[in-house]
């Protein structure tokens, strides 16, 4: 078994510039308090994105932990990604949702965009999949309920995610789930054409280029749940075309362990024809909610953040990084400052 992201997720190369901003809420600056950079003490970095990086910081007056997101400016406008990061934070700063990662504060100076996030120490989803080769049924269900919570907020919110994977969901404290990266996400009313995710939760849509909506992230939760079950994702090969050849033939091998009622939704989430997915039918995310895999399942509970966690981390402190894998501080700060020109694409963030 080989896979670009079985060993380690990879992110396909964000695409040419999608977004058109007119239908996004004005940007304002999120949270009561108004930060300086100063205020902030950097300590560690603790993941890496495809353009930045994420850094705890502690505030040097609370003593509060956060997590800094560092874009330099100069690789944005090079890998063209000035759409997504200007939609990212008007997406992020205009929601709140207690299972999405929040947004405290925005910031730019000549060289950098910074975006100060709640710190969510428990890292990664992918790091106890990996480390527990796949979840029994009941764990998988928490986080199948959790994120279809988020989704459903978001589908709400006429936002599409488009980055569903176990690497974007962090887990709090207590194991509750928080959705990070929201470099894809978009708003939209109908379609979008951009060419973005990961190759593994590609919607058959997305690679066949056909204009896609709210479904694709329907898609990636089937995906999402398989691989929660099964310990890999259904579409897997060395290479993405390999990928999205095994995803538009749409054959998947079920393990026998698979329970019926879980292969049943995994079945109805990955229809190539997105009229025909759950999800996406007349009741939207109703027919989910309702399908046997859930029978019994109080949602209000689970909104409310009142279900058991049955992953709880271990965290010694708020501040603690052992949930996270260390990094090298390369020189990270060096970036080059870019022209006034440039900033100006900027002045919104
Ligand atoms: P991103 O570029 O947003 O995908 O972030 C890269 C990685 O940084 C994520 O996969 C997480 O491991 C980590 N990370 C992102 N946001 C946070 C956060 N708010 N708290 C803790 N870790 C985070």
């Amino acid at each position: 078994m080989a896979s670009s992201r079985i060993a380690k997720g990879k992110t396909l190369k964000r695409t040419g510039s999608s977004g058109k901003l007119k239908d996004l809420p004005p940007p304002d600056t999120p949270g009561e308090r108004k930060y300086k950079l100063d205020d902030l003490q950097m300590l560690s970095t603790v993941g890496t994105g495809t353009f930045g990086r994420v850094i705890l910081v502690k505030d040097k007056t609370s003593k509060d932990y956060m997590a800094l997101k560092a874009l330099a400016i100069s690789d944005i406008v090079r890998l063209k990604q000035t759409d997504h990061v200007l939609s990212e934070k008007a997406i992020l700063a205009s929601i709140q949702h207690p299972f999405i990662v929040n947004l405290i504060w925005a910031y730019h100076n000549e060289t950098f965009l910074y975006m100060l996030l709640e710190y969510v120490c428990g890292g990664e989803l992918f790091t106890y999949l990996r480390s527990m080769g796949r979840f029994k049924s009941s764990i998988a269900k928490f986080f199948a309920l959790e994120i279809i919570c988020a989704l459903d907020y978001l589908h709400k919110e006429d936002i599409v995610y488009r980055d569903l994977k176990p690497e974007n969901i962090l887990l709090d404290r207590d194991g509750h789930v928080k959705l990070t990266d929201f470099g894809f996400a978009k708003r939209l009313k109908d379609r979008t054409w951009t060419l973005c995710g990961t190759p593994e939760y590609l919607a058959p849509e997305i690679i066949q280029s056909k204009g896609h909506g709210k479904a694709v992230d329907w898609w990636a939760l089937g995906i999402l749940i398989f691989e929660m079950l099964v310990g890999y994702p259904p579409f897997f090969d060395d290479n993405p075309f390999g990928i999205y050849e095994k995803i538009l033939e749409g054959k998947i091998d079920w393990p026998k362990h698979l329970e019926k009622d879980a292969r049943d939704l995994v079945q109805k989430l990955l229809v190539i024809d997105r009229t025909k997915r759950i999800g996406c039918l007349v009741n939207g995310s109703e027919d989910i909610k309702n399908h046997d895999w859930f029978v019994g399942t109080d949602w209000d509970t689970v909104r409310r953040r009142q279900l058991k966690p049955p992953v709880v981390p271990t965290v010694s402190h708020d501040g603690d990084t052992q949930n996270f894998d260390k990094y090298e501080d390369d020189g990270w700060q060096d970036a080059e400052a870019v022209t006034s020109d440039i900033l100006e694409l900027f002045r919104e963030f």
